[in-house]
């Protein structure tokens, strides 16, 4: 079997949906299962509508709703079959909205909170759905929250992989083996007692890697916009190429470095069975996109270490300098608890004999965050940074490498260097606005000019 995901760009109307529905006819020789996402900004409006709840504004929750709501119907009314989507939605929105009124003027609980995030996934899929039967096709509309089993933290819920495939095998296998077009919905999932929850945003490709690693699928596609993970953002390096291929690593570098193509977890539970995922676009469904796997497919590509150039804005640089580290020890574990304490996520790290680095991207928990890492040591903190990440399998054994790197950087300043040992990314913390610059150089010194 096959797991093909369709994210908001690829349902977000009516031509989207004929589209995806010839994707999935011409590969319903290979038993695919269909994960869709909700219609492009759909889960932010429905971000938007706790706010709105939670400040009382009643008015601007009905209009909103509304909105959505005809946004649907309108979708709907433009499919061939799009009918038969109705009463789903109808009774979707008629039950948000019992839900949500009384709510007015309160803060949601996370699990309330979940509840309405999902809707959008819930829509979109009924729209698929009656699409997919309106071709012909035999389509299964499932309640992904009867699979997607999770813990229950609440706005990012962490799948539980056992109980997923427990789950997949119960309700997705036998209508494989029937005949049938699984279609689900990304993004929602459930704890096991069976309240609702979320992967967190973006995680509809989660969901997708989910179900292929539980299904033991042959590759996950994911559908999107572009044509595939690119050698650089387009809109800072218009000679921009897409990459044929990329490995695990180097996706996920690249997924939490900028490119927002892939949710940053997506190749976790596939990388341990090999199972590859393919990046394609929807609207041009001819281009190869990439192929992402446990190594390059050395045929593709035949140039280089190097395989992109990614850059993330909005970081904020949080130096810690504590003399008294020297020769210390225990000292790490009590910063970091710091941020574990916080929640604060931290993206890059490095350390020297007296100093600590890093970067955070909250800045809700900063103030806080400063005040509780101040018995450990002088902290200064700089906003208005951005991450650089030259990201290529196998960098760490090319000579030279590092030289060509900070050449290319010049004449703009390195506030922090920092390489995994896993080699696939040499990282480091500029200035924002030097940023761009520094990636077009990059790009230039490592994949030529146009
Ligand atoms: N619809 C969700 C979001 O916008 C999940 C997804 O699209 O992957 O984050
Ligand atoms: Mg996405």
């Amino acid at each position: 079997m096959i797991v093909c995901k369709f994210g908001g760009t690829s349902v977000q109307d009516a031509g989207a949906i004929l589209r995806l529905a010839k994707i999935v006819a011409a590969r319903r020789h290979e038993q695919p299962v269909v994960v869709v996402s909700a219609l492009a900004r759909v889960t932010d409006s429905l971000v938007s509508l706790a706010e709105s709840v939670r400040q009382g504004h009643g008015a601007a929750l009905e209009a909103t709703l509304e909105t959505l709501h005809d946004r649907h119907r309108a979708v709907a009314a433009d499919l061939a079959g799009g009918e038969a989507a109705l009463p789903a939605l109808d009774a979707a929105f008629a039950e948000l909205r019992r839900v949500l009124r009384p709510a007015v003027g309160r803060v949601l609980s996370p699990a309330e909170r979940d509840l309405l995030l999902g809707q959008g996934e819930l829509w979109s899929s009924r729209l698929v759905e009656a699409a997919l039967a309106g071709a012909g096709l035999p389509v299964a509309w499932v309640d992904a929250r009867q699979v997607i089993v999770t813990d229950d933290r609440h706005g990012r819920a962490t799948p539980q992989l056992e109980a997923i495939r427990k789950a997949a095998h119960a309700v997705l296998a036998p209508l494989l083996a029937g005949g049938r077009i699984p279609l689900t919905q990304g993004f929602i999932g459930a704890t096991a007692a069976g309240r609702p929850t979320i992967l967190g945003r973006g995680g509809s490709d989660f969901t997708a890697s989910l179900l292929g690693a539980a299904l033991d699928a042959v590759r996950v596609e994911i559908w999107t916009d572009v044509n595939g993970l690119m050698t650089a953002d387009p809109r800072i390096v218009p000679e921009a190429r897409t990459l044929a291929s990329a490995t695990y690593d180097e996706a996920a570098e690249l997924a939490t470095f900028g490119a927002k193509v892939l949710h940053p977890a997506t190749q976790l539970p596939l990388a341990a069975a090999g199972i590859p995922i393919v990046i394609l676009n929807a609207q041009h469904p001819d281009h190869p996109g990439t192929i992402i796997g446990a190594t390059r497919a050395s045929a593709l590509r035949a140039d280089g270490p190097i395989g992109s150039i990614s850059w993330k804005p909005g970081a904020i640089l949080v130096n810690v300098r504590a003399p008294r580290m020297l020769g210390a020890y225990g000292f790490l574990r009590q910063l970091f608890e710091v941020f574990e304490r916080h929640e604060v996520p931290v993206d890059v790290l490095a350390s020297s004999e007296v100093s600590v680095s890093l970067t955070v991207e909250d800045k809700s928990r900063l103030e806080a965050l400063v005040r509780d890492l101040a018995p450990l040591g002088e902290v200064t903190v700089n906003e208005g940074r951005a991450i650089v990440a030259v990201v290529g399998h196998g960098m760490l054994s090319s000579p030279g490498i590092a030289a060509r790197v900070f050449g290319a950087v010049q004449p703009a300043n390195i506030e922090v260097i920092s390489q995994g040992a896993s080699a696939t990314n040499l990282t480091f913390v500029v200035r924002e606005v030097d940023g761009p610059a520094i990636v077009q150089r990059l790009h230039r010194e490592f994949f030529g000019s146009p």
